[in-house]
C-alpha cells in the first residue's frame, strides 16, 4: 500500500519559530540540576531588569490593542504585547517581530539591552503610530483577531503610520483597501500587491533573494492565533510493519492543522526507538494530531506504515485547569479509556508531575497489518 510522500517540511515547521525556540529549550529541559539553574537565571540581573521594564506605565497595558498587564515581547521592535497580539506578531515571522514571553523566556543581559535602548511601548508607539489615518481605527482588547490583524500588519509589516518623512508615498492608498468583511478574497489580493510594491520599494541596493515578499506572510497563517503548545515526544515503535526487504526504514510524520514536523529516520529497524520530541503550536480550533509512520524509500515514495489520530483537546483543558490550580503534587487528573473503538493499547493516563501535564499513550497503528506507536504529549497553554 503507497501513500503519497508527506508534504517538505522546510516551511511548515513548528510556526512561531522566533520566541518560541527559547520557550523550546525551557520547555524541553528536564533534568532538575538545570532546573534549579534556570531558577537562578530568573531571579537574578535581566530577569529583575525585565520586571523593572513591564512595570513602566507604558508597558502596563499592550502596544497594540491596550489589554491590561501584557506578557510577551516583541524584542526586536521593542512592545510589550498581548497574548492575543502575539500570536499576530509570531504569524508576520521572525524578520518582523521575534516574540518572546517575559515570563517563560531566559532572557540574556543583551536582549534586555535592546529593550531599553527601544524605550518600551510609549516610544516605539510614537514612532510605528505617528500618523494614523482617520479611518484606521487601533483594535481593542475585545477585537475580533482579524482586525487585530490588519492593524497590527499595517503598524509593523507595511510600516503605514510611519512619520509621513519617514513613510514614502503609498501607490495603494489605505482607504481604497477597507473592504467588507466578506470580500476577503479581493482584500488579500489587493494587500499582497501592496505588501509587493512595498517591499520592492524598501529593496533598492539588495540582492533579488531579500527581495522576494515571504510566502508565509500572504497566507491566512495571521488569522490563526494559537492557544498552546504541545510538545510530542515519539518514544518508540514496536512491532512495525515490514515494508522493505525485510525490515523498514521507519519515521513519524506528525501534524496539528497546517504545521507538520518529523522524526529522524531509524533504520532497518522495526523496534525503534526515536525518543524524539519535537513541538508543535495548537490552533484555536484544536484540530487532532495526526500521526503516520513510513518507511524511507532513497528511491521510490516513502511507504505508509500506518497512522493515528488523537484528540488532543481533554489534554488541553487539563493543562489549563493546572495552571489556574495550585496543585503541585502529582496527580492523575483523568484518562482516555482503551477500547476496540480506538486506537488505544492502554488508558492513556493524564498526569500532573512537577507541574508538567504529561499524557503518555500507547497506539495501536490504523490502517496497517501491525504496529505500536508510544508517544508522550505535553502541553503548555498560553493564556495570560
Ligand atoms: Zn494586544
Amino acid at each position: 500500500m503507497e501513500e503519497p510522500v508527506p508534504p517538505d517540511d522546510s516551511d511548515t515547521k513548528y510556526v512561531g519559530a522566533g520566541g518560541s525556540s527559547c520557550l523550546y529549550d525551557l520547555f524541553c529541559s528536564e533534568t532538575p540540576s538545570l532546573e534549579s539553574q534556570r531558577e537562578e537565571l530568573l531571579t537574578s540581573g535581566p530577569r529583575k531588569r525585565l520586571d523593572n521594564l513591564l512595570r513602566q506605565a507604558g508597558n502596563k497595558l499592550c502596544a497594540d490593542c491596550g489589554a491590561p498587564d501584557p506578557k510577551w515581547v516583541s524584542s526586536n521592535l521593542g512592545v510589550f504585547i498581548c497574548i492575543k497580539c502575539s500570536g499576530v506578531h509570531r504569524s508576520m515571522g521572525v524578520h518582523i517581530s521575534k516574540v518572546l514571553s517575559a515570563k517563560l523566556d531566559e532572557w540574556t543581559e543583551e536582549q534586555v539591552d535592546e529593550l531599553v535602548k527601544l524605550g518600551g511601548n510609549t516610544v516605539v508607539n510614537r514612532k510605528y503610530e505617528a500618523y494614523i489615518p482617520s479611518n484606521i481605527k487601533k483594535p481593542k482588547p475585545s477585537s475580533s483577531n482579524e482586525e487585530r490583524s490588519d492593524f497590527i500588519r499595517r503598524k509593523y509589516e507595511q510600516l503605514q503610520f510611519l512619520h509621513s518623512d519617514e513613510n514614502m508615498s503609498c501607490p495603494y492608498p489605505p482607504s481604497q483597501e477597507k473592504n467588507s468583511p466578506h470580500d476577503k478574497k479581493h482584500t488579500d489580493k489587493y494587500v499582497t500587491r501592496h505588501r509587493i510594491g512595498h517591499t520592492f520599494r524598501n529593496s533598492w541596493g539588495r540582492k533579488d533573494s531579500e527581495r522576494k515578499p515571504t510566502k508565509k506572510s500572504n497566507s491566512l497563517a495571521g488569522m490563526i492565533e494559537f492557544v498552546g503548545l504541545i510538545k510530542v515526544n515519539v518514544v518508540k515503535g514496536t512491532n512495525l510493519a515490514v515494508r522493505d526487504m525485510k525490515s523498514s526504514d521507519p519515521y513519524v510524520h506528525l501534524s496539528l492543522g497546517q504545521q507538520s514536523v518529523r522524526t529522524r529516520v531509524i533504520k532497518n529497524n522495526l523496534n525503534p526507538v526515536w525518543n524524539e520530541s519535537l513541538m508543535l503550536s495548537i490552533p484555536e480550533n484544536i484540530p487532532p494530531l495526526k500521526v503516520i509512520v513510513y518507511d524511507k524509500d532513497t528511491f521510490s515514495t516513502d511507504d505508509f506504515m500506518g497512522e493515528a489520530e488523537i484528540d488532543i483537546q481533554p489534554l488541553l483543558q487539563a493543562a489549563k485547569a493546572c495552571e489556574t490550580s495550585s496543585i503541585s503534587e502529582p496527580m492523575q487528573l483523568g484518562s482516555w479509556v482503551a477500547s476496540t473503538d480506538n486506537t488505544l493499547v492502554k488508558d492513556g493516563i493524564i498526569s500532573l508531575e512537577d507541574g508538567k501535564v504529561r499524557q503518555l499513550i500507547s497506539l495501536r497503528l490504523q490502517n496497517v497489518e501491525r504496529g505500536v506507536l508510544e508517544i508522550e504529549l505535553e502541553c503548555l497553554p498560553l493564556t495570560q
